[in-house]
Formats: C-alpha cells, structure tokens, sequence
C-alpha cells in the first residue's frame, strides 16, 4: 500500500479526479489516499500561496501527490501553486507524454509519439525580475549545470528504459551562448555516455516549426523551462485534444503527477469534461511506484475505450466516434474494459520496466575563475551615446579604461551608428589596459567615481574568465 496525497483542485478537478481514482482502484491500485484542499478556496481565505503549511506536511511526509488542475484568482499577489510545488520539492524533471490515437481520435498528424522533457526548475522561471530604469525591465534568465546536467541525464534515461531511439535538444543557443550554450554542451556531454541511443540538436525556432509540421521525426525532445512550457501544449494539442495529456513532475525525493492542462471553469460542474489527461498523469504514478502491472491494466482498457469509439465532447467527432459521453460514463466504460486490449492501437506492456540510474550531481573541481573587467548599467535619459562616454571617462581609473558601451546589447560606442535606437538604459564595459589587472576594489573606485559625477549606477555585472576562457557576452556588432 502506497500513501498518496490527493488534490481535487478546482473546476472540473473533483470530477476528472473522482472518475480517474474510480478507474484506478477498479484496476487495483493498491493506494491509500489522504486528501488536501489546494488552490481557489485556500486562495480566497486570504492564503497567497494557495496551500496550508499543514498540507505542505502532508505532502513532503507521503512524498507522492496527485493533484488536479486549480484556478489561480485572477488579479496581483496570488503566486502559482504549480510554479512552488515543483521548486520547493525539489521537481526538476517534467515529462509530458504526446501520442495520436489516429485514426480514433481525429489529428492532423497520425503517425506522432513523442515524450517532451522540461526543466522544471530553472531558466526565466526564476522568476527573478526588476525594473531597472524609467524604460527598461529585466527578467534574470538562471540556467545551472546541475539543473542541466540532472534533466538531460533524466531524458536519456528515460529513452533507455522506455526503449526509445533517439533524444533530440531544442535551444536558442546561437543566440545565448552563455545560458542555452551550457544547456546545448551538457547534452553534449551526456549523450556520449548513451552511444545505443541517437542525439540530435535544432535550434529551437526550426525544431519547434518541424515537431508541429512533422512530429513524426522526434521521439523524445529534452528543453529548457520554458521553450518546454510552450511546446508541450502545442504537441498535446496536435494529437487532437490538451485533454488527453498528462505530466509527471519528478525529483530526487518526491514526486507530482497531473494532467497538463487546468481547470477549465467554464466546463465545470456538468460531467463534461474529459479525466484522460488527469489518468494518464495517474498511469504514470503508478508506474512511478512499481504498480506498473496496474498501470498496464488502466492504460491498455483506456485505449481499448477510446479505440470503441467512447469519447467525450472534446474528441467526438461524427463519423469517426460511436457515443459522446460524459466524465463518469467515460470512467465507467475504462472500467468495463479492465482486463482487455485494444485490437488496432498498439497495447503496453510496462512489465519488463528497469528503474532510471540517476546519480546524485557531483560538483566539479572549482576552475580558476579571474576577474577581468565589468559592466556598469547606468540609467541616462539622454540620446548620443558620444557624449555618455564622455561623462565615463571621467571615472576611469589609471589603468581601467571604458571599452565599449551597449544598448539593449547592440554596442553604440564606439564607432556606433546613428540609426541605432537607444533606451535609458546603457552597458558600460571598463577594462583594464594590456600592463594592468583589476580587482573588486577597483569596481568599488569606478561606483564611488560615478557618485561624485552624478551618473546614476543602477547594477553592476563582474566580467570573469573561467579556466582562462571569456566568460561572458561580447556587444552585439562589437
Ligand atoms: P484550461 O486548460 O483550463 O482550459 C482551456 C480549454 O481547454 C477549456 O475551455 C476547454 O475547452 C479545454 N479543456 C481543458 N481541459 C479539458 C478537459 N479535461 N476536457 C475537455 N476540455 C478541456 O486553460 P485556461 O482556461 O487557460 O485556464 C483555466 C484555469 O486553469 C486558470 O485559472 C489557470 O491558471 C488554471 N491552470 C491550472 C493548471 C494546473 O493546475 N496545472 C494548468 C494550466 C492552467
């Protein structure tokens, strides 16, 4: 017996819940639930983050969470559920399963099986955003080797135990090499250690355009936060309906299983709504807890279900289904076919399933990290970027020159051209000449300068060489 922590969440959640536990209980499930209240009542009782410490508890002491969707309340200072779950408990890995059931569910692309694998943790859902100046706003773009080095591990050892062939990578790396560039060089690296399975990377724009024309050529796609966020929706869709997809949220010590898409309010309340995608999240709980002969039993009479043509509003369609039904005679037909195979869709079998081999990370020796410059962001209302230098050179220090100036990262001085459109918020990069070095003292001199100058300083980057190699953005044009 597995203790589980249930939550029914909000609009169609306590149906598509209830009709997914019938189903699997049916099959055998050997679970004992606790149930918690998350989401729009917790909410609305004045609890910004949605959840009671008291669930909190109940969820870290069972370890294992089947949640269903939940409205956050429009309007400011309610912080999604989804987003703290996953950070706090550590949920790095989002796999998203996407597969047609042609030619029983209608989709434009029949022949389509692919598993989208998101970072779950890191890149701009850091969340870490300020307003710098009158025109300018940040979002802070983290991306970690652990968190990259843990979910392209995650992907290639999931394609292993789920016999798959080939993992691709999706990154924008051309264009961020820091951030993405580490993401792109740790699959790299990974894939060596994987040589029976095929590693490809696209850049994101045209990877993404070929998995909506031609999903059949990807099987399983490993990406970052949120090029993840997005395509997973666009994949689960094109299989014919959101309403069919799960995820399963996994980290070192717990564990989150949904459907992937939320609450849909509007539906609520009028046994409409389709619980596949919460049981399919379910399906993959169960394969999580070493259930898998149930898992097979609710997967293969699921299929089975869809393939007699049961389907709900979402997926009906005349001519291809044979009954339009609700949520519970949906869960109530699954259920009927307990114990069969669907004859033209292909059937699982998740008997021979080995358990993933995922190494805690390991940090590596520390590399020899040098100062070598820095970027003083400044907030100046004026246009000519001339006489912005002019200002700074008035700060320099002997030997720690102004070497370049960006705006929005394109470089505007020097040598900049007129046409260049210029915000209020201005990169000024200083160095130190070939004889000199610099050190933090220096910087500390650069601000105190710019103080008495009146120029007004509104962060600073420290420029670093790792292991003697560059390690940051030159200017665009520079
Ligand atoms: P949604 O996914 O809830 O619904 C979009 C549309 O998709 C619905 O109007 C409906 O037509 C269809 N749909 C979705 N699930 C369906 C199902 N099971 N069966 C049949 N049709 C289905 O997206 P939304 O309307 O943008 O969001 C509604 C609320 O859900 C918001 O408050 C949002 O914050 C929340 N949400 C929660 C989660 C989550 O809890 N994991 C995820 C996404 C959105």
């Amino acid at each position: 017996m597995t203790k589980v922590t249930v939550a029914k969440g909000d609009g169609i959640g306590p149906e598509i819940m209830d009709a997914t536990l019938e189903i699997i209980l049916a099959a055998g499930a050997k679970i004992e639930i606790e149930e918690i209240e998350v989401g729009e009542k917790v909410y609305l009782a004045g609890n910004t983050s949605g959840i009671s410490n008291e669930s909190w508890d109940i969820i870290r002491r069972n370890k294992i969470f089947l949640k269903a969707p939940i409205t956050t309340p429009q309007g400011g200072g309610y912080k999604s559920l989804n987003v703290t779950t996953r950070k706090f408990l550590g949920l790095y890995s989002n796999v998203r399963p996407c597969m047609s059931l042609h030619p029983f569910v209608e989709t434009k692309h029949p022949v389509m099986d692919i598993v989208i694998v998101r970072e779950n943790e890191e890149d701009l859902y850091a969340g870490i955003e300020h307003q710098q100046t009158d025109e300018v706003v940040q979002c802070l773009k983290l991306i970690s080797r652990p968190g990259c080095e843990k979910i392209v591990r995650y992907a290639f050892e999931y394609a292993k135990q789920q016999n798959r062939k080939k993992v691709t990578c999706f990154t924008k790396d051309n264009i961020m090499k820091q951030t993405d560039g580490l993401f792109h060089q740790v699959f790299d690296e990974i894939a060596q250690e994987y040589p029976e399975i095929e590693n490809e990377h696209w850049i994101i724009d045209i990877g993404a355009a070929k998995m909506a024309d031609t999903p059949e050529a990807f099987d399983v796609i490993v990406m970052p936060n949120l090029y993840g966020d997005v395509l997973s929706d666009v994949a689960a869709q094109i299989t014919g309906s959101v309403g069919l997809a799960g995820s399963a949220n996994i980290g070192e010590e717990c564990a989150m299983f949904e459907a992937i898409h939320g609450s849909a309010p509007r539906r609520a309340g009028q046994n409409v709504a389709n619980p596949s995608g919460l049981l399919q999240g379910a399906i993959m709980m169960l394969n999580h807890i070493g259930q898998t002969d149930v898992a097979e039993k609710v997967q293969n009479a699921w299929l089975k279900t869809l393939e007699d043509g049961i389907h709900t509003y979402d997926i009906f369609k005349e001519g291809t289904s044979n009954q339009k039904v609700g949520t519970k005679e949906f869960a109530q037909a699954v259920i009927a076919n307990l114990g069969y195979k669907p004859s033209k869709l292909k059937s699982v079998s998740y008997a021979n399933s080995s358990a993933l081999n995922l190494p805690k990370y390991i940090r590596k020796p520390a590399a020899k990290k040098e100062l070598v410059g820095v970027d003083l962001f400044v907030h100046w209302a004026g246009t000519n970027p001339n006489e912005l230098a002019e200002k700074l050179k008035k700060i320099e220090l002997d030997g720690i020159q102004l070497s370049m100036i960006t705006n929005r990262g394109i470089k505007v001085w020097p040598d900049g051209f007129n046409e260049t459109f210029c915000t209020d918020h201005w990169r000024c990069r200083f160095k130190p000449t070939e004889s000199t070095t610099i050190t933090k003292i220096d910087i500390y001199q650069l601000l105190k300068n710019a103080i008495d100058q009146d120029i007004d300083t509104i962060k600073t980057e420290n420029l670093y060489s790792f292991n003697g190699k560059a390690a940051y953005s030159l200017g665009q044009g520079q």
